[in-house]
Order: C-alpha cells, then sequence, then structure tokens
C-alpha cells in the first residue's frame, strides 16, 4: 500500500531541519520517452537516497507528480506513470536521516503559478532556509512540509522575471547553501547549481538529440547518454531540444567548494566529478594511505563497496595482497540510515560476513572510506578479530570528520561524531585496533590533485559561507 500523505504540521517541524544528499534527474527527450529514461537514470542515483523517490511529467499542458516512501522500483511498478508518453520528465531520490522522513517531504513540489505549474527536485541544503521560510509566512505565504527545496519553489513562483530562466537566475541571489536543481515546467527543463558547486550536475546529450541531467555522470552513461558538460557553478541551463540556452546567474564563487565527500563515499566510482573518474581518485588516495600509514601485515581488506578502490590502491602501493574477506549484503540498506542506535549497530552484524578462512590468524589492514560515529568500525574490528584476525590495523580513506555538515552530505551531530571529541589514539582504544591512521588533508586533495576549490568544512570546521548561528546550536547541540 502507498503511504497516503497525511501529516500534521507544527512550528517547530516546520524550522528547516531536513538534510539531504539527493539524486536528480531531468530530460528532455525528442522520442517521448522522458518517465522510462527517468525510471534508469534515477535508478542509478538510487545510491543518493533510498527514502522517498518521485517523478513529475509534463504532457504539453499539465503536470502530473507521483511520489512513494522507499525506492525508485517502488514508484514506477506501484503507479501508472510508466505508461505515459511524454517528451520531459524530472525525477528526485531522497536521502534522509532526520525527523523529516516522511512523504510530505517527498520532492519533486510541485506548484500551481501564474506562469502556469512548476515542479523543483533539489539536490543540497540551503544554510538560509530559516530566514526565507520566516519572510514567506511573514509574506502570508504557506508551507506545507519541512522542506527547503519547497521554500525554494514558492520563491522561483514568485520571484521577478519574463521568463522561467529570468526567474531562476533572480531566485538564485537569494539562496545560500548547496542547490543542484532541476526544474520542470509544462514546456521546459532548467538545470541550476549554487555558485559554490557544492554538489555535483553534469548535462548529457541523448543518441537521438535532446538531453538529460542528472547528479551523477554514470546514469547518463546507463541511457546512453554523452556526458557534454557540469552546470558550472552559478549557471542556469535550459534544456531546448537539441539545443542548450546557459546563463551565469550569479558568479561562480573564488574559490569554489566542491564537496570533498563525493570524491570519499558518495558518488559512483564510475562517475566523473570535477573532471576526474572517481574510482581513480579512490585508488590514489588508498595509494597515498598505504605510504602514510605503513604497516606490516598479510592481507588489505576493503569495507565493500565504498572502500574497494583504496583499498587496492593501498595493496597496489605497499605490495601486500588485496582480499575480500568481507561480503556485504547489500540489501540491508546503509546502515547510517537506520534511526535508532541499536538497530545501526545490529544491521552493521547482517550487512557483513567475514570469510574466516582467509582471515584465520592474519594480520589484516582494514580500509573504510570514512568514520562517523564510529559503530560501523568497531563492529568490524569485532567481526574480523572472531573471524581470526591476529591484527586489525584500520586505515580511513579521509581525516577525522570532527564537524557536521550543513550542506547536504548527512553527519550527525558534533556530539556523535566520535572524532569531534576524541584523539586517534583514543577512537582507535574504542575501536579495538592494533593501529589507526587516518589519511591526512593534504594526502586526500594531492591524490584528488587539487590544493583548493574543494569543501573540508566537516575536516576542518572551515566553512565556504557563515552558517547561521540558530544552524551551528542546532548541530552543535
Ligand atoms: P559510522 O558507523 O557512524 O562511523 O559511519 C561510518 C560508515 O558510514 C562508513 O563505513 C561509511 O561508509 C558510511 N558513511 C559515511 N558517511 C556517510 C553519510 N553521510 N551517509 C551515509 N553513510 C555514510
Amino acid at each position: 500500500m502507498p503511504e497516503i500523505n497525511r501529516h500534521r504540521l507544527s512550528g517547530p517541524m516546520i524550522s528547516g531541519k531536513s538534510r539531504e544528499a539527493c539524486g536528480i534527474f531531468g530530460i528532455d527527450s525528442p522520442r517521448e520517452e522522458a518517465v522510462q529514461f527517468t525510471y534508469y537514470g534515477l535508478h542509478a542515483v538510487q545510491h543518493r537516497g533510498q527514502e522517498s523517490a518521485g517523478i513529475a511529467v509534463s504532457d504539453g499542458t499539465s503536470i502530473n507528480v507521483e511520489k512513494r516512501m522507499g525506492l525508485v522500483d517502488g514508484l514506477f511498478s506501484d503507479s501508472a506513470i510508466n505508461t505515459l508518453t511524454a517528451k520531459l520528465a524530472i525525477g528526485h531520490t531522497r536521502y534522509s536521516t532526520t525527523g523529516g522522513s516522511s512523504l510530505q517531504n517527498a520532492q519533486p513540489f510541485l506548484l500551481e503559478t501564474r506562469y502556469g505549474p512548476v515542479a523543483l527536485a533539489h539536490n543540497g541544503n540551503l544554510v538560509n532556509a530559516d530566514a526565507l521560510r520566516e519572510k514567506l509566512l511573514t509574506n502570508g505565504m504557506g508551507l506545507t512540509s519541512s522542506s527547503d527545496s519547497e521554500v525554494m519553489v514558492l520563491m522561483l513562483a514568485g520571484a521577478p522575471g519574463d521568463t522561467w530562466l529570468d526567474r531562476l537566475a533572480h531566485a538564485m541571489q537569494d539562496w545560500v547553501g548547496a542547490y543542484s536543481l532541476v526544474v520542470l515546467t509544462v514546456d521546459g527543463v532548467f538545470a541550476a547549481r549554487d555558485p559554490w558547486g557544492l554538489r555535483p550536475l553534469t548535462v548529457g546529450l541523448l543518441p537521438e538529440g535532446g538531453h538529460a541531467v542528472c547528479s551523477e555522470t554514470s546514469a547518463l552513461d546507463i541511457i546512453g547518454c554523452k556526458a557534454v558538460r557540469e552546470v558550472h557553478p552559478g549557471e542556469v541551463v535550459a534544456l531546448h531540444d537539441a539545443a542548450l540556452i546557459v546563463r551565469q546567474a550569479i558568479a561562480p564563487s573564488r574559490p569554489l567548494a566542491l564537496c570533498t565527500f563525493e570524491h570519499i563515499y558518495f558518488s559512483r566510482p564510475d562517475s566523473v566529478w570535477d573532471d576526474q573518474v572517481v574510482y581513480q581518485v579512490r585508488r590514489r588516495i588508498g595509494r597515498e594511505l598505504a605510504l602514510e600509514g605503513d604497516v606490516e601485515a598479510d592481507l588489505v581488506v576493503p569495507v565493500p563497496d565504498s572502500s574497494i578502490p583504496a583499498a587496492l590502491g593501498y595493496a597496489e602501493r605497499s605490495g601486500i595482497p588485496f582480499q575480500m574477506a568481507l561480503v556485504k549484503d547489500s540489501y540491508v540498506g546503509r546502515t547510517f540510515i537506520r534511526p535508532e542506535q541499536d538497530m545501526r549497530e545490529r544491521s552493521v552484524y547482517m550487512k557483513f560476513n567475514p570469510i574466516r578462512s582467509v582471515l584465520d590468524g592474519k594480520r589484516v589492514v582494514l580500509v573504510d572510506d570514512s568514520i562517523v560515529r564510529g559503530t560501523t568500525a568497531r563492529r568490524l574490528v569485532n567481526t574480523l578479530r572472531d573471524a581470526g584476525a591476529d591484527e586489525v590495523h584500520m586505515r580511513i580513506t579521509c581525516p577525522p570528520i570532527t564537524h557536521p555538515c550543513f550542506m547536504g552530505v548527512d553527519m550527525p551531530t558534533r556530539q556523535e561524531l566520535v572524532a569531534s571529541s576524541n584523539s586517534v589514539s583514543e577512537i582507535s582504544d574504542m575501536l579495538g585496533t592494533d593501529s589507526l591512521h587516518f589519511l591526512s588533508l593534504e594526502g586526500m586533495m594531492r591524490a584528488i590533485g587539487s590544493e583548493s576549490g574543494y569543501c573540508n568544512a566537516c575536516f576542518t570546521g572551515k566553512y565556504p559561507f557563515e552558517v547561521a548561528e540558530v544552524l551551528v546550536k542546532e548541530r552543535f547541540g
């Protein structure tokens, strides 16, 4: 049974507490297969959000939206939408671990305006959403959700300008934070990206003409689309049949603030982020890690799947054999997604099963992408020891995460981040490792191939813009 869109609103709930790292997709398909392409595109970015999925489709005169809690497959199998023939569509997969987990926050958001209907799907998080929401409420507008994306679509509807491109360019002036967007009107699809470039967004050319735009290039590959250009920071792009209309709405920030965590964890390894294949970046990260965190051992073991390329890189540089000694059950879902701590701990055991005959009596280098609360690492170290490992040396592909992210990567409050109040040796004791090494910021950036232009706020506390006091309080406890 699809969840019914029934909800209750209360003052505190309408404050911008939802934080999302989502997948978005938009298409202008000359063959009127927009819905079918959107299904494949969203499927390819399912890893960016499993909480809800939604699609908005234009038939040239009206817009139809379908949203469901759960996975993309459920959305398409559970409605008649996949039988629609349409040229224009946008879609969204939503990820949120906090209170805002309900259908009312699912996207795309659809609004009737004096210029006709408009739907919007958003990846990222505005840091000034509370102030913008307050302004809308003061002006007598109503809101149905706690999502900053609804604030964005309302502002877009009210923005001055003769065209949607003008209105989008205008509304962007007031938005501070991370936003990669797709917007659907009855006769157009638009894409826009914040001037810091925080979250990815790439345009591709369909073989039969027409364009698609997606959070990750791998989704474009999968639908047979050739990635032609990023939506550059601060740009609005209109997909217009075979042509693209591009406007630089806001000057790009100098320096840019691309999210490092896309390389470390979020993006698929077969995607390109900042002109780099993520798989190769992760391999180089593994090599840096082997240089910095050198240790005598018998095996290098990745925590699948995100750490496999880095563990390969570690093995290549160190000469220590790579072994897939942990087998992942991909159907358990991300441990991070489980809201309560005891459920989260249980699901780590469900998720990874060790191969005893590979591990027994061995000194193991265990490579994981990151440590957030430390739950996964603690359980994995136990798992390896129970399976007979003699020594467990943990190697992490990024520096300690000491600060929450306000820009769309879901991170808990500062107190919950194990590295915010514990030294590396304290964390090592808590996890029960024989040694623990986090890749240095310099090593990570060297592997990425850049010295600046990235947001490393979760490692350094240096945010690319001022973060409102209220947000800091909320997240720092
Ligand atoms: P934790 O168990 O809280 O330390 O979380 C660390 C694990 O969660 C790592 O194995 C990562 O692969 C994964 N992870 C890291 N950051 C995130 C994130 N923002 N969302 C979901 N999972 C994450």
